[in-house]
């Protein structure tokens, strides 16, 4: 078994590394900035050059090296290497290659191309690790195209309703998505500072996001109204004084999935 499941998470023995383990280890191959995944107190870290902005915003000054997706590296006699999931931005599948033999490591991925993360790439393995947290077949998810229509749609009606429309998703990823396929002709994209915080770290690091006013206290709250406010599902809306009248939570019912409105 070139990889087995352990106490500390997914082992290479060959090369005695871990893939995103969830105790602290020697070595980690971290497949994505996502904190199910990339924790802290590993001695050493290895990531995408594109992932390791945001695995250093959660964890600090941490031990990371870095690789571009595709590159090898050989540890022991194991051959790794990084391919886009479509998951986050820098989010990657691993691949794993010993004596001929490879596995695969899929992280969190996602296969329709959302403008953001890099697309997702297939990777020919024997054997393939699969995450599967929307797999049951109850998930069924409408082409982002339909949805962002609807969101788009939603939002323009709020307008000419007078009202601030809040649309909330993961401050890392989900937001972004959002962010990258609402229609700025609409009005303003608007942001809580959690999610800002994400979005400047992404745009250092080269990705082109579409512009976006963080939320303060120093804007007065009327001029929300009509525009849009990207918030994360826990974020608090003080700033926007009582301007609030429409709300969707872009995950509500991820977790039950009766609904089926939300994507991953
Ligand atoms: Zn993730």
């Amino acid at each position: 078994m070139l990889l087995t499941f352990t106490s500390k998470g997914i082992y290479c023995r060959q090369a005695d590394v871990y893939i995103d383990p969830w105790k602290p280890v020697k070595k980690a191959l971290i497949t994505h900035g996502h904190a199910d995944h990339s924790r802290w107190g590993h001695k050493h870290y290895l990531s995408t050059k594109a992932a390791a902005p945001v695995i250093y915003q959660r964890l600090g000054d941490i031990n990371l090296e870095v690789v571009d997706f595709g590159e090898v590296t050989q540890i022991n006699d194991v051959k790794f290497s990084f391919h886009p999931a479509g998951h986050i931005v820098g989010s990657a599948q691993i691949r794993v290659e010993y004596k001929g033999e490879v596995w695969v490591v899929s992280g969190d991925y996602k296969l329709e191309n959302d403008g953001i993360s890099e697309p997702f790439e297939p990777v020919k393995c024997n054997t393939f690790i699969t995450e599967s947290t929307f797999g049951l077949p109850i998930y069924k998810w409408a082409p982002q195209k339909e949805v962002f229509a609807d969101v788009n749609a939603w939002w323009q009606q709020n307008k000419e309703a007078g009202k601030v429309t809040i649309l909330t998703g993961y401050a890392l990823g989900k937001a972004q998505r959002i962010i990258e396929h609402l229609d700025e002709g609409i009005g303003t994209i608007y942001t809580h500072g959690a999610v800002e915080n994400v979005n400047e770290v992404i745009r250092n690091q080269g990705v082109a996001l579409k512009p976006t006013v963080r939320v303060t206290q120093d804007i007065d709250p009327k001029e929300f109204k009509g525009n849009i406010v990207v918030g994360y599902p826990f974020s608090h809306w003080e700033p926007l004084g009582k301007e609030i009248q429409a709300i969707l939570s872009w995950h509500c019912f991820w977790l039950d999935g009766t609904e089926g409105s939300s994507q991953t």
